[in-house]
Formats: structure tokens, C-alpha cells, sequence
């Protein structure tokens, strides 16, 4: 294995046992989630789970030891819509990486963009070799708004995935609010009719409009 940073792999950090997990039952064959009766976690380069198990399917009890490679923290820089930030993310050493694929972040999904891997540029490779993932978020972005309430105008925004479309002349639900959309800032252009994309979108301009019936 690889020697890591520290040149020893001799620190520990405690955990606690987890209250399920998922595994096959010997006893009726089912692969679900399994309460956890009793049991420790410990390892240093690998989680060792030992402990006693009942299968949620059929009841069975059984004692289990359950080896996972210990996860690694991997530096990303993760972008969304003009700002980047730089952070890490937990993998397991073996997951491999791929550019233009999705990873799972704590709080939604980004796109992988580029990955450097022994000081090169790489289309796809282990966690474990991994020295930067570069990735783009693809969950929801802001869509700035300026709603024209009559005599004054205010500022509003909403959650909209990167690719949806919003069209001059369409209403757009805010919930309290219905906005007529009567311009699109898109870049340095302003849109008077036609679409763009809520991922390049730099602002909408609309007008409040009264519902007459409510559902
Ligand atoms: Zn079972």
C-alpha cells in the first residue's frame, strides 16, 4: 500500500458502531439493512466492523466482520455559477473517478470536470492517486429576479436546475408571487423575446400578476 503523508499509519480515530447495516443474510438471502445489536468499529487503514447483526427481513441473528478500506480525503475545487471554492471530499481509495461523471457531495451532485493525478491531467483515476478533482455543481442554481410590484421593485430569486428554460412572456411561480417575464439579461445582452437557460442567466426582469381564481 501506499505510504501516506504522515509516513506512518499507526494514529487511530475512534468511531462509533454504526446502528444498521447493509448486508446479505446468510439465514434467507436477502441483501437489506441489518440492526446493529453490538459491535465496535476500529482499524487504522481499514474500518473493521465486529459485532452482532439481525437481518430486518427474517429476524436471524448472527456475529459479522465487515472490512471497508478507510476513506481519504480528496481536495476539490468546486465551482458554481461564477465562484469557485476549494474543499475536500471523502472517497474510498479504490472509487475511481471520471471526468464528465457525477459525484455525490454532501448536499447534492456536481459534474467532474477535470481530474490531476501525479501532476497530470487524467480522464479518469483512483481516489487514491488523486491529487485535485476540479467539478462543476449540477443540483440547482439562483435565478436572480427584479419583480415590478406597480410603484416599487424588488429584488427575488428562485431555485431552478442549470438547464431549465425561462421564456419572455412565461410566468414564473415564487410561491406568494407570479411574475410575467418581460426581459432576460444573459451575459452582456438583454433578451426581448426567446429563452435562455437558468445557468446563464444573469438576471430576469418581470412584472407581478394577479391570479384571478386560486387553486
Ligand atoms: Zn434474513
Amino acid at each position: 500500500m501506499r505510504a501516506n503523508d504522515f509516513g506512518t499509519v499507526a494514529f487511530r480515530v475512534p468511531m462509533a458502531a454504526p446502528s444498521a447495516l447493509v448486508l446479505k443474510c446468510e439465514a434467507c438471502g436477502e441483501e437489506g439493512p441489518h440492526r446493529v445489536l453490538r459491535g465496535k468499529v476500529a482499524g487504522t487503514d481499514e474500518i473493521v466492523f465486529e459485532g452482532v447483526v439481525k437481518c430486518s427481513a427474517c429476524g436471524a441473528v448472527r456475529a459479522v466482520t465487515t472490512r471497508e478500506p478507510r476513506p481519504i480525503r480528496v481536495p476539490l475545487i468546486l465551482s458554481w455559477m461564477d465562484r469557485s471554492v476549494r474543499q475536500t471530499i471523502e472517497m474510498s481509495p479504490d472509487e475511481v473517478v471520471v471526468v464528465s461523471e457525477e459525484i455525490p457531495l454532501a448536499d447534492g451532485r456536481a459534474i467532474v470536470t477535470a481530474i490531476e493525478s501525479k501532476g497530470k491531467r487524467v480522464q479518469q483515476a483512483k481516489a487514491r492517486v488523486v491529487e485535485a478533482i476540479w467539478a462543476k455543481r449540477a443540483d440547482k442554481v439562483w435565478v436572480a429576479l427584479s419583480v415590478n410590484m406597480g410603484n416599487r421593485t424588488v429584488a427575488r430569486k428562485v431555485l431552478a436546475a442549470p438547464d431549465e428554460e425561462f421564456v419572455v412572456g412565461d410566468i414564473v411561480d415564487l410561491g406568494r408571487e407570479r411574475v410575467l417575464v418581460h426581459r432576460i439579461r444573459v451575459g452582456h445582452r438583454t433578451l426581448r423575446e426567446g429563452s435562455a437557460t437558468a445557468e446563464e442567466i444573469v438576471r430576469v426582469y418581470g412584472r407581478v400578476v394577479r391570479e384571478r381564481t386560486s387553486r
